[in-house]
């Protein structure tokens, strides 16, 4: 510990004394990632209009990111540097959580298999990425009573957080939409409603989520409402997306909360065809999507070679074929939507907090200091000498918002170079002075 606190005043002369021969004023933002944007910062909670998912503010918008793997095979990636690395590297904006309902799944393991996806979704509120969460299940009419439970719990926990989004079925077989799948599709959406009157639902349809035209010829009667739409590229191709285009001038909403590369088995050949024509329509039409799955499973549809670590950090080598190929997918559609929330991020921060140098510098025992800010917030100014140590304070008060000026005087201070910091919501910002006498 002794160490430490000899070193630090020594690190501290070095960072300033850069800052000085720099001559700039340096602001550390407290979210220190360059790759830090929040989506959900520019979306807000989303919304249905006509068949457009749109943000708060009513714009189309269009998520695309990952589908984790059944959580009771593969529930190693359900953790939080895993959903951070697929926010940083990969620049997903929504994650899904696929918790597995059957084969030893939530109905035998409720407690293990709710941890996991509140662990997942916990991590996206925290970074602020949408969140899928997913009954993922092919036969969840068969099991309404713990699905409800199961978003009851959700809906009470996290409906009041725009990060949330309900997929209620993941893939119903080939069973009747009006006589199965959209009787349980409202039972579970009138919970949810009852609870959460807002957050999106995905509704899944019949044939494994294929048939969005037939859901839409008799859609459910709640608001904010999507429809499941998966597809397989080497497996699915023109007479499924002739189907969405159907489903779509009937008015209702999609979300590809599932896609593969291959067949619809999850193995089988990548159809780089199908998905440039696949990718071309998502992209049309204002699509989001997520890609199956974060999984090292020995099949082409999972993005991660065996062994790949649980929590992220996955270089080239670490990434499938298909991985790879999904990744830049995503970088390339994403990049200039979170160029953007980065950019006005940072822009927000700045108009926030201004800062104008103290006057006159370098002074003689007398100094002013001016600062603006555009809301209500708490400000701290201390002063430090050469060695980093802290010599007073001259603020620590919740302010209002305007401009507002500190006088100091020095009184019997030595002459010297000092350096005062000011610390905000959001902001740090060190700038030096000299004291001559
Ligand atoms: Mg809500």
């Amino acid at each position: 510990m002794k160490i430490k606190h000899f070193y630090f005043p020594i690190l501290f002369c070095l960072v300033i004394n850069i800052i000085l021969l720099a001559n700039v004023t340096v602001s550390l933002p407290v979210f220190a990632s360059e790759n830090d944007a929040r989506i959900v910062d520019l979306y807000g909670h989303l919304q249905v209009k006509g068949n457009q998912i749109v943000s708060q503010k009513g714009d189309s918008v269009a998520l695309r990111g990952m589908s984790l793997f059944w959580s009771q095979w593969i529930g190693k990636y359900y953790n939080y540097d895993c959903i951070k690395w697929l926010r940083d590297d990969w620049r997903c904006t929504v994650v899904r959580a696929a918790m597995a309902v059957e084969s030893g799944g939530y109905l035998t393991n409720p407690a293990a298999e709710l941890a996991k996806v509140k662990t997942v979704i916990d991590a996206c509120i925290d970074l602020g990425v949408y969140v899928i969460v997913d009954w993922h299940d092919h036969h969840a009419h068969n099991h309404q009573a713990e699905a409800i439970t199961f978003f009851k719990q959700m809906a009470t926990l996290y409906g009041d957080k725009p990060n949330l989004i309900y997929e209620i079925y993941n893939e119903p077989e080939q069973v009747s939409w009006a006589n199965v799948v959209k009787p349980y599709s409202e039972a579970v959406v009138a919970e949810i409603r009852s609870i959460d009157p807002d957050n999106i639902i995905i509704v899944g349809t019949p044939t494994w989520s294929q048939d969005v035209d037939v859901a839409a010829a008799n859609p459910l009667n709640f608001e904010n409402l999507a429809y499941a739409l998966h597809f397989y590229a080497a497996s699915h191709k023109q007479s499924l997306r002739n189907k969405a285009t159907t489903a779509l001038n009937r008015g209702i909403a999609i979300f590809v909360s599932e896609y593969g590369t291959c067949e619809y088995t999850g193995t089988g050949i990548i159809d780089y065809v199908e998905l440039g024509t696949w990718s071309d329509f998502m992209d049309a039409h204002k699509l989001s999507w997520c890609n199956w799955s974060i999984a090292d499973k020995n099949e082409t549809s999972a993005a991660l070679k065996s062994g790949a670590s649980a929590t992220g950090n996955w270089s080239s080598s670490d990434l499938s074929e298909s991985g790879a190929w999904v990744r830049e997918k995503i970088i390339a559609w994403n990049e200039p939507v979170l160029t953007s929330v980065q950019k006005s991020k940072r822009s927000n921060d700045n108009l926030k907090f201004n800062t104008i140098q103290n006057y006159p510098n370098p002074f003689n025992a007398t100094t002013q200091f001016q600062f603006y800010i555009a809301s209500p917030q708490r400000v701290t100014l201390d002063i430090y000498n050469i060695l980093g140590e802290r010599i007073t304070s001259l603020l620590a008060k919740d302010m209002q918002t305007g401009l507002h000026q500190v006088s100091f005087n020095s009184n019997d201070w030595p002459s010297g170079t000092y350096f005062y910091r000011y610390e905000t919501e959001n902001m740090t910002t060190f700038k030096g002075m000299q004291l001559i006498k």
